[in-house]
């Protein structure tokens, strides 16, 4: 295909409805018919990037191959697409304004005063283009962020304007709202959704097609009146009816014809059927498996379940993938102590230590490890949850009582966790931490290679502090081993204790790698050992 067309998806009446799962299954649809697509997250808030967001303000911070630190809803876009995104698939308002800015400053604007229209609106507009204008991609689908109506939206609906006007028949809206359902009058309603669209109207977009949220099913007099009231074609009114998972979701928009209605619209050769075959073999394992495995999550953000999207999500497809349903209790690591510790993973069949910043949990997530460890139940530590597991085979095995991570305790005698070299002068916080995929080399028959079956691999990071090599011996001596090692830098990137039943600690997040496609090795591997544990209990039981 020649020319890249440009989707553009935008929401109404209320937040969280899944824009981000709407454009992934749309994108996967796509997809799945021969096209190359791509899909980018434009966020109207002020911040750089999420990096540095609290979690509980927006979830988990995803991380790229190439190092930018993105909305959650770009773990989606991996998730269903299987393909990679990068830096400029997720701009904020404060990149978009930090480059206006720079700009300025060099004088590149010859004198002229620099105005939200044409300066800000043309920098979204260049940022939107930038993933079409490589000629890498058919569609790019690009997600605006936020409500239609924000004031903060405001200049990106008006780039979205803009673009279909210069772009015409290469550039659709779909336009994302609610039909609310009045149980006191046995009613759905669509009146937001017409004050939605005419919202969209005041500002000259004219949506093409509208999907509708709803739980319960939209009979055709409705789609009818919404169509009539809102300008768009009848077949142009997609219902999204809630589902079980949200890997249902492109299912479902194929049975409503999404695709094919965005095709027509955008004049896109439907040559290819589309190609569902493995998603779907996914989603029949999904829905058909019987038995349960239940793993314990020691962090602490669990009252936000989206702070550990990734990790969530690649346990699902571990668990689908070796034919069993995953029940996770997410548990707060500051209520867990030494003495309560059995009773709060009483049921569970394996462990999982998360990722984290800073003191809040940290000596419960101790206990935790203390826990898997001495009971032998299958452990997953990642970043921060490995970290946890060198201090405690330190504090509990090889006797340096003190012993703990340079971020915990500045003075601590036995800092085996230490700040790396090259953070060490460094003050700002955005965009400075050890950031996205480096090379490992793994030791043969560690609990990691078997996983992999592979002895290099790359993973992606988000850390400042790292294993302290100077105690390597003693661990090596003592029981623990480092089984991942970067070849270029020799840090200390996974650690195992072989006399365990199955116990790995990684520097890296794998979770931001496994998609439904392509589960993570290490995920599968984890939940098989929990599968095992579950199998040992069972039979103990009885
Ligand atoms: N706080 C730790 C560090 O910066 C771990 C970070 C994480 O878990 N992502 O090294």
């Amino acid at each position: 295909m020649p020319d890249t067309r440009y989707i553009f998806v935008t929401g109404g009446v209320a937040s969280s409805l899944g824009k981000g799962i709407i454009s992934a299954s749309l994108a996967k649809l796509l997809q799945a018919r021969g096209n190359r697509v791509t899909i980018q997250k434009l966020d109207p808030y002020l911040n750089v990037d999420p990096g540095t967001l609290n979690p509980y303000e927006h979830g988990e911070c995803y991380v790229t191959e190439d190092g930018a630190e993105t909305d959650l809803d770009l773990g989606h876009y991996e998730r269903f697409l299987n393909t990679a995104t990068s830096q400029a698939n997720n701009v904020t308002t404060g990149r978009i304004y930090q480059n206006v800015i720079n700009k300025e400053r060099r004088g590149d604007f010859l004198g002229k005063t620099v105005q939200i229209i044409p300066h800000i609106t043309d920098e979204i507009k260049r940022n939107i283009k930038l993933l079409g204008s490589k000629n890498k991609f058919d569609v790019v689908i690009t997600e605006i962020g936020g409500t239609v109506g924000d004031i903060e939206s405001l200049p990106y609906i008006e780039a979205v304007r803009q673009l279909k006007w210069e772009l015409g028949s290469k550039a659709i809206v779909i336009h994302l709202t609610l039909v609310p359902f009045l149980t006191a009058s046995g009613e759905l309603k669509t009146k937001p959704t017409q004050h939605s669209v005419k919202a969209l109207l005041e500002i000259g977009v004219q949506p093409d097609i509208l999907v509708l949220r709803t739980e319960k099913d939209l009979a055709s007099d409705i789609r009818k009146k919404v169509a009539l009231f809102c300008n768009v074609d009848s077949k142009a009114v997609i219902q999204s009816i809630d589902v079980k998972s949200i890997y249902e979701v492109p299912v479902k928009m194929q049975e409503e014809g999404l695709d094919e209605i965005v095709m027509e619209k955008l004049k896109i050769p439907m040559s290819q059927k589309p190609e569902l075959k493995q998603w779907k073999n996914f989603l029949s394992k999904l829905n058909n498996a019987k038995e349960t495995v239940r793993i314990g999550l020691a962090g602490k953000y669990v009252e936000l379940p989206d702070a550990y999207k990734s990790i969530i999500e690649a346990l699902i497809h571990a668990a689908t993938y070796n034919d069993y349903k995953v029940d996770i209790e997410l548990i707060q690591s500051e209520t867990i102590t030494g003495k309560n510790v059995a009773e709060k993973f009483n049921d569970i069949h394996a462990i999982l230590v998360a990722p984290g910043f800073g003191h809040r949990g940290f000596e419960g997530k101790m206990a935790t490890v203390k826990y898997a460890r001495e009971n032998d139940i299958p452990f997953l530590g990642i970043c921060l949850g490995m970290q946890c597991a060198v201090i405690e085979y330190a504090r509990n095995v090889l006797k340096l009582n003190k012993a703990n991570s340079k971020e915990m305790d500045h003075t601590t005698p036995d800092p085996v966790i230490d700040l790396m070299e090259n953070q060490k002068n460094i003050t700002d916080k955005g965009g400075t931490m050890r950031l996205g995929a480096y090379e490992c080399m793994l030791k043969k028959s560690s609990n990691i290679y078997n996983a992999y079956k592979s002895d290099s691999i790359r993973e992606r990071h988000r850390h400042r502090y790292e294993f302290n090599n100077e105690y390597l011996p003693l661990f090596e001596k003592g029981g623990m081993i480092a089984s991942g090692i970067n070849p270029d830098t020799e840090l200390v990137e996974t650690v195992e204790i072989p006399s365990h039943n199955w116990f790995l600690g990684v520097q890296f997040h794998p979770e931001y790698s496994s998609t439904v496609l392509n589960p993570h090795p290490i995920f599968i591997a984890f939940i098989e050992a929990a599968i095992k544990n579950k199998a040992t209990k069972d039979t103990n039981a009885q």
